[in-house]
């Protein structure tokens, strides 16, 4: 049911997840107007920041998105970090429908000794983000330069693209739309042999066939063969399905560069734990390496994909142990989503150990306390739902897949949404009832923020920054040279 006045939805997170949820519930609902709200002055979230800058093809997305933006219903407000700039709690008075799609801000530790006291030990979401201009890591500044060894625990995609720009040619990346500062750092780095170490074996890795291709491809890098023993049986392997039985295949085919004539190396280390981050007596607090202790797979369930790994002993009863010599180390096991603060002003209780917004997977908040509306979800069981709030994305499934995922999971969330509008007036099942709330969205929030002293920032400022970040490119030969600092944009704007 359509009522008089438009309906209002506040999305928070202009990422993936929040421009796909945009344009699926704009063409469901004539009625409906989104406002967008963003931390950075700047849209697009991980396709901009995390992506690799030499997937470019990948980034196409952002096409779409400023399609979106075009819409007179589309309305983008950049540079508030909700929560702490404003409080949510300033949104829930002018809209229908909150929807939450802010990723993940942070990554899982290891919790090793060293980790935290050890210089160049860095988080691969950090290095990602300096690499791709991210403000919040401008001043990361990784030293590559003390020794030729780099060590990468975790053994996804993601570490994958570490490993990638480590190793890379610089001139290839010099093309791309890399970080100024990342480049310079690139082009004097001494890195010649990175390690992406994992816990478990070759079946449980997390990376995908494209990315190692590309990897075992790399102008001038060879790859170290892997052990053999390390691989499941053949007549496993042909039993797998396709894509891991051609990953299988890949990964022992290796790769056909000459180590004879490469000027650098990776190696995929498999079965590791790491222990502890180590700086050699005459560097304190410099890391010289990393401990590891060597793991065994679970001989009841060795080749499943979800298979645990046990400690290996040897046969004086201690643990067989690994030093891995690393100059900079980077751990890469995972984003993790927090909650914003205030999401509890609405009843939201964050799941802390899923790191998720609970949710009934169809994009409707749940509550963990039973506070809410009841639900029953298909398999007959019943939930409580908090009326007009919904998230999507990362910050909803947990921060695992591609954007092709997250855009399917958006579009599930934008037609749940678009759904509880439709039957509104029954079940009142948004934020106020029919005809209340002030359905005045950013016109009514405006008044906050400016009494805040907030500077927000329009679609029209982000086309002025994106066409500043254009012309700087073009003199170095580059799609774009990003402004790395908040403040360099908000310059372009004055
Ligand atoms: P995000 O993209 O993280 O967007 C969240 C947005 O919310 C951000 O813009 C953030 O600034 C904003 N935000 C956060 N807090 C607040 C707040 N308090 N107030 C307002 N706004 C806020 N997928 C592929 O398909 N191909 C790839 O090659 C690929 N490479 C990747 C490389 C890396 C390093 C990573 C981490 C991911 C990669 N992905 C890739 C996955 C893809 O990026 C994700 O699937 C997708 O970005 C998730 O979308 P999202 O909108 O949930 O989160």
């Amino acid at each position: 049911a359509q009522t008089g006045r438009p309906v209002r939805v506040a999305i928070v997170g202009s990422g993936p997840a929040g421009f796909y949820a945009a344009y699926r519930l704009l063409g469901k609902r004539e009625d409906a107007v989104v406002d967008m709200y963003e931390k950075l002055p700047v849209p697009f979230g991980l396709a901009r920041y995390g992506v690799a800058p030499d997937h470019p093809e990948v980034k196409n997305c952002e096409d779409k998105f400023t399609e979106v933006a075009t819409s007179s219903r589309f309305n983008f407000v950049g540079n508030i970090d909700l929560g702490n700039d404003l409080p949510l709690s300033a949104l829930k008075p002018h809209y229908d429908a909150i929807l939450f799609a802010y990723g993940a801000a942070k990554d899982k530790e290891l919790g090793i000794p060293g980790e935290q006291a050890l210089k160049n030990v860095h988080s691969a979401r950090a290095f990602v983000g300096w690499y791709n201009g991210l403000p919040e890591h401008r001043d990361l500044d990784p030293d590559l330069t003390s020794g030729e060894d780099a060590v990468i625990v975790g053994q996804g995609n993601v570490a994958l693209d570490v490993a990638r720009i480590l190793l890379s040619d610089v001139d290839a990346l010099r093309k791309t739309d890399i970080a100024d500062y990342a480049l310079e750092k690139l082009a004097t780095s001494r890195i010649k042999r990175v390690r992406v170490v994992g816990r478990r074996g070759p079946l449980q890795a997390a990376f995908t066939i494209k990315e190692v291709r590309e990897m075992l491809q790399l102008p001038g890098v060879s790859f170290d063969p892997i052990p053999k023993d390390v691989f499941p049986p053949d007549d496993v392997v042909s039993a797998l399905p396709r894509a891991q039985k051609r990953l299988m295949q890949l990964l022992a085919k290796g790769s056909a560069n000459d180590p004879q004539q490469a000027s650098r190396s990776w190696s995929l280390d498999f079965l590791l734990a790491p222990d502890s981050l180590c700086w050699a007596p005459e560097y304190p607090y410099r890391l010289s390496h990393a401990k590891f202790s060597r793991n065994e797979l679970d001989p009841s369930d060795p080749h499943s994909p979800s298979s645990k790994v046990f400690p290996k002993y040897l046969s004086s009863g201690k643990r067989a142990q690994v030093n891995l010599p690393t100059s900079v180390f980077f751990r890469s096991v995972g984003y993790k989503s927090l909650p914003l603060p205030g999401l509890d002003d609405l009843g939201i209780d964050f799941d802390i150990r899923r790191g998720i917004i609970p949710n009934d997977g169809f994009g409707r908040v749940t509550s963990l306390s039973g506070k809410g509306a009841p639900e029953e979800l298909p398999d007959g069981s019943l939930i409580s739902t908090l009326p007009g709030l919904y998230c999507a994305g990362w910050v909803k499934r947990g921060p695992t897949g591609v954007i092709a995922s997250t855009m399917t999971d958006a579009f599930t969330t934008a037609d749940t949404l678009a759904q509880d509008l439709a039957n509104r007036v029954d079940s009142q099942s948004l934020l106020h009832a029919p005809e209340q709330g002030s359905g005045l969205g950013w016109d009514g929030v405006k008044a906050e923020a400016e009494r805040r002293g907030l500077r927000p920032t329009s679609w029209q400022d982000w086309l002025r920054i994106d066409a500043a970040e254009k012309e700087r490119g073009q003199q170095k030969g580059k799609p774009r040279s990003k402004l790395g600092r908040v403040e360099e944009m908000l310059e372009v704007l004055d």
